[in-house]
């Protein structure tokens, strides 16, 4: 897919903060987040819904989630760690993880443009949390 961002970001083509990355996984914040740390994991492999992938695929994405589920939640702070997966905005399969702190945080109308600098910091602090 030449025109898919996520597959741009994948291939290095368009920059990103990125947080971790797998054999099966590319992950990196997002640059709207919901609550600062929200990361975004995107399977390397272009699909476009999450429900269409194999057994094994589907398990193996979400294993990728739970794994930095850990480190995101001692980075940040957060109470819990949300996950939401929708896929209107970008038709390439990508889990939200976003930082918790109380109910009804998990919106996306929360979203608001992170601060350049910030976006590093948290990054690095997310990094240090996956040594
Ligand atoms: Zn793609």
């Amino acid at each position: 897919m030449d025109e898919c961002i996520f597959c741009k970001i994948i291939k290095g083509d368009i920059p990103c903060h990125k947080v971790y990355e797998s054999s099966i996984v590319l992950a990196f914040l997002d640059i709207n987040p919901v609550q600062e740390g929200h990361v975004l994991i995107v399977p390397k492999k272009h699909n476009d819904y999450i429900f269409d992938l194999s057994n094994k695929d589907y398990t193996e994405l979400l294993l990728e989630a739970k794994k930095l589920s850990g480190p995101l939640k001692k980075a940040t702070g957060a109470k819990r760690i949300g996950l939401a997966i929708e896929g209107f905005a970008v038709p390439h399969i990508h889990i939200h993880l976003i930082p918790l702190y109380a109910g009804n945080q998990l919106n996306p109308l929360m979203a608001k443009p992170g601060d350049p600098e910030q976006l590093v910091k948290v990054a690095d602090k997310i990094k240090e949390q996956l040594k």
